[in-house]
């Protein structure tokens, strides 16, 4: 317990060191409507602020690659590097590439000078699909990561596994899931509804009780309940775990994990 004095002093000493000041100057009316959106969730406007900076630097940040040059990762990192890299292909799917089922919903014909059709898969693709790369993101392995395998950070873009499971391949490509889904939003909205019918057709006819899994799982009781403990799992992530699981050969709900039954 500090006096008062020295408490003052600590704070000061604290500010002085580790915050740093953004002046903002609005208009007056601005101010008020910031407020009372503040107290209508019961919170302050500085918070509110904040918040509604992380808000928009997670759903706006710009994917640039590149991130991985001049660095020297540890072995963890690299095993953890090597892993994402070589099992990007069973994303493709998301990046709406050549060849994969989504293909078909960008994909135009024109004529060419030959006077013949020709096909340009290349013309509607959104730039964070034709740019991406898994450089654009940072991949970290620590002790450290509370009582959680992974974690994927949309604000950092940035996927982190603790290093028990650094070997448990389920656990990394259910923070890829979160990678791509990410990148998926970002396109647009139009882009995660085709794929999410896309993919809704290429499992139906493998699961055969995939309507009564999808029901049980979309109940707001149990996303909620997933929601406490690790974040939003959308019913998108839900089925692209289970392509994951078909196409691993591992039973269905594995790379879902939270004790999916
Ligand atoms: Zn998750």
């Amino acid at each position: 317990m500090l006096t008062n004095e020295k408490k003052k002093q600590y704070d000061l000493e604290y500010a002085k060191k580790n915050l740093k000041r953004i002046p903002l100057d609005v208009q007056k009316e601005k101010y008020e409507q910031i407020k009372e959106a503040a107290q209508r969730v019961g919170t302050g406007v500085n918070t509110y602020i904040k918040e509604s900076i992380d808000l928009r630097m997670a759903t706006s940040l710009d994917l640039e690659g590149g991130r991985w040059f001049a660095k020297t990762f540890s072995k963890d990192v690299e095993t953890l590097i090597n892993y994402v890299d070589a099992h990007g292909y069973l994303f493709k799917d998301m990046l709406f590439a050549d060849g994969s089922f989504t293909c078909d919903y960008i994909s135009v014909d024109y004529v060419g000078n030959d006077g013949n059709i020709h096909e340009d898969n290349e013309y509607y693709l959104p730039e964070c699909f034709a740019n991406f790369s898994y450089d654009c993101f940072d991949f970290y392995v620590t002790e450290n990561l509370n009582d959680y395998m992974g974690t994927f950070d949309p604000i950092k873009q940035s996927i982190t596994i603790n290093t028990e499971y650094l070997g448990v391949e389920h656990v990394i490509l259910h923070e890829m899931i979160h990678l791509h889904e990410y990148v998926l939003e970002r396109a647009g909205s139009q882009y995660r509804e085709i794929y999410f019918y896309c993919l809704y057709k290429e499992l139906e006819p493998q699961i055969s009780d995939l309507d009564k899994r999808i029901e049980e799982y979309a109940h707001v009781s149990n996303t909620d309940e997933i929601m406490k403990i690790g974040g939003f799992h959308s019913i998108l992530f839900l089925m692209k775990s289970f392509d994951l699981d078909l196409k691993m050969g591992y039973e269905l709900g594995t790379v879902m994990g939270y004790d999916y039954k």
